[in-house]
């Protein structure tokens, strides 16, 4: 293998290219990025840097690890390149300006977009926060005493309300669900971590469906809700989900539905091409679906998996540690593994959900499944842990099986 092209230029894309190297691969190696920065690290912007305790220097993602000097991947960087096809019979990119490059592997990690409210589009005091520099324009706004309204009761939403609170800013959050991170954490638990938002002072409003906006002289002003409530803005931040970057794969060959779709390890429909990150929906055995994993460790640890199915095109599947997320609200750090959706019942492992300090233990038909920890970092990891270790033996026990049945198989004789 002579080139290895990666499009997306973040978390995911910078992992892949370590993967890379560390596994042995000498090639050339290109990374093709639309932001015109290096690589730099999302969870700060909605936390620190919004809050203004960090400078974008903070952010890189490059360290030492990477090794020494100037260029320590040894990459080719094209920042502020846009990939606008994939030909993925012939693993040709071609970038915005027409630059074509061919390569013997792809590595696809362009990420997510934020979705948007097309009624609010183009005005000034209206956000959504993905990059760097909605960050940079966000966070001027969050000045004592500003109205800050927050559509959309997921991630986003919950982390930058509590930094905007610690800034003296009015919250309210307008959610569509019973609560906050319902779908994350499962309707129960995120009942628990909502009173945070209250108990620190954020108007909540749940079950809620906005009817209209009003606007005037490029501005929103404020918002009308179907049961008939007037909320002030000053400041709206559209904080309701990410959809993964997939537009410029249309034609390319590749099977495509909330994301690129994948196998266990990453690998595409497309020989040589393999995706990674949030744009990535890989198979999951357990359920039988395909998932994007929309959170750092994903973007992280998959990756290497990926790169070794390209590197070693016979390579057998490798155990895959259950997606997990943090997610610092109001010094509480939340940490879950797993998926809350899997779950039939849950326990309270210990602690207090009161106290905001708890391990919650999600089981299926008497297994358990998933993991939450609110300020309980030395338990939660060891529950992590053990989850893990036993989705790690269940992975082999299925490639042990499945090993018979590949020696017999005609093409192999
Ligand atoms: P991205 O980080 O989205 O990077 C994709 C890159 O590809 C971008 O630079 C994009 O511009 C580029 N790109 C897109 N299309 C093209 C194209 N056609 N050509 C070239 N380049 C392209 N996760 C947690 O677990 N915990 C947290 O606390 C947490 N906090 C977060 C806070 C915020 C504000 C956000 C936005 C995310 C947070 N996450 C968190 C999620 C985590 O940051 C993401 O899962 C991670 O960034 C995904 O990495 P990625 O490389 O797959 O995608
Ligand atoms: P998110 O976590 O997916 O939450 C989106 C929220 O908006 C959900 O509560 C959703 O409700 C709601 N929603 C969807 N459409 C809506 C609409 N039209 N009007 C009102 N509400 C609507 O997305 P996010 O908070 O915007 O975050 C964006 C991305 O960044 C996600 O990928 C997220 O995982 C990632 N992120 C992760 C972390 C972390 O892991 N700690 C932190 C920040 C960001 P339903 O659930 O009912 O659809």
């Amino acid at each position: 293998m002579q080139t290895m092209a990666i499009v997306g230029a973040s978390l995911a894309g910078i992992s892949a290219a370590r993967a890379a190297r560390a596994q042995g691969f000498a090639g050339r190696l290109v990374l093709i990025g639309d932001e015109p920065h290096r690589p730099y690290d999302r969870p700060p912007l909605s936390k620190d840097f919004l809050a203004g305790k960090m400078t974008p220097e903070h952010l890189r993602l490059e360290s030492p690890e990477d090794g020494e000097g100037a260029d320590p991947l040894q990459a080719e960087w094209l920042l502020g390149a846009a990939a606008r096809s994939l030909d993925a019979a012939t693993r040709t990119v071609t970038l915005d300006d027409g630059t074509e490059i061919k390569a013997d592997s792809v590595v696809i990690a362009t990420g997510a977009y934020a979705r948007t409210l097309p009624e609010l589009a183009g005005l000034a005091n209206v956000f959504t926060l993905r990059t760097l520099h909605d960050a940079q324009d966000l966070a001027p706004e969050l000045v004592p005493g500003a109205r800050l309204v927050i559509v959309g009761g997921g991630f986003i939403g919950a982390e930058v309300a509590s930094t905007a609170r610690a800034l003296g800013v009015e919250v309210t959050v307008i959610c569509s669900g019973a609560v906050p991170l319902s779908r994350p954490l499962g309707a129960e638990m995120a009942g628990t971590l909502a009173a945070l938002h209250e108990i620190n002072g954020v108007e909540l409003i749940c079950d809620a469906s906005i009817e209209s906006y009003y606007s005037g002289e490029g501005v929103v002003s404020g918002l009308r809700l179907a049961d008939g409530r007037y909320v002030p803005a000053d400041v709206v931040l559209v904080a309701i989900g990410a959809e993964p970057n997939t537009a410029w794969l249309a034609g390319s060959g590749l099977e495509l539905g909330d994301g690129v779709l994948c196998d266990p390890m990453g690998r595409t429909n497309a020989p040589g091409v393999v995706a990674v990150g949030d744009c990535a929906a890989w198979l999951d055995e357990d359920s039988g679906e395909h998932r994007r994993v929309e959170h750092w460790s994903g973007a992280t640890e998959r990756p290497a998996l990926a790169v070794t199915a390209l590197l070693e095109p016979g390579a057998v599947r490798q155990p895959l540690n259950l997606p997990y997320f943090w997610s610092d609200q109001y010094n509480v750090r939340i940490q879950f593994a797993g998926h809350a959706r899997d779950a039939d019942r849950v326990d309270i492992e210990a602690g207090d959900p009161a106290a905001h300090s708890f391990v919650a233990v999600y089981y299926r038909g008497g297994q358990p499944v998933a993991v939450l920890g609110a300020n309980q970092p030395r338990l939660f990891t060891k529950w992590r842990r053990q989850l893990n270790a036993e989705r790690a033996v269940a992975t082999q026990a299925t490639a042990a099986a499945a090993q018979p049945v590949l020696a017999a198989s005609p093409s192999f004789i």
